[in-house]
């Protein structure tokens, strides 16, 4: 057995069902935060197609992944286990001014939730700041989320100083 990762991209080794509707292939995006955010899947997949090692995700983590995406729990047994997921960092200014700084899985839901299920550790790749913002189709990116974020934070001054 190669411990190739190179593969990841490749969906003809993926256990596909002719019958399911998210089996097929094309091409990827993912939505979250209600569509604030839109990231490039695909493009995401081709830049950690460069050898780099995934990490294990924490259990909990693989679990809020999966209990805030909707799952269709047939598909979950077509997806192939050992697959690791990619990650992205994002950026959310909060209404009262603070900047948030997280990541969110962007790719692999489905395989997360085969994982939990069948106890297995899942592993993922994590793309870089850079990366990430790259991969952005839709929504704030780090500088546009700081300006946000500090135009927020001016007007909650100024309401309060205006209060008094
Ligand atoms: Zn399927």
């Amino acid at each position: 057995m190669s411990k190739s990762t190179k593969k990841v991209g490749d969906k003809k080794k993926r256990r596909k069902n002719p019958d399911c509707p998210h089996c097929r292939t094309g091409s990827e995006t993912f939505r979250y935060s209600k569509s604030v955010f839109k990231f490039d899947v695909d493009l995401a997949r081709e830049i950690v197609g460069d050898g780099r090692e995934p990490i294990e995700l924490h259990p909990d983590d693989v679990k809020h992944s999966v209990d805030t995406t909707r799952i269709y729990s047939d598909h979950v047994q077509h997806v192939d286990p050992q697959y690791p997921g990619i990650v992205a960092q994002i950026w959310y200014p909060e209404p009262n001014g603070t900047l948030l700084h997280g990541d969110t899985l962007i790719d692999g839901h489905h395989r997360a939730a085969r994982c939990l299920q069948d106890s297995l550790p899942y592993r993922v790749y994590v793309l870089t700041e850079e990366e990430s913002q790259r991969i952005l189709i839709k929504g704030p990116d780090k500088a546009e989320a700081q300006q946000i974020a500090d135009a927020a934070r001016e007007h909650h001054q100024e309401e309060l100083t205006a209060a008094h």
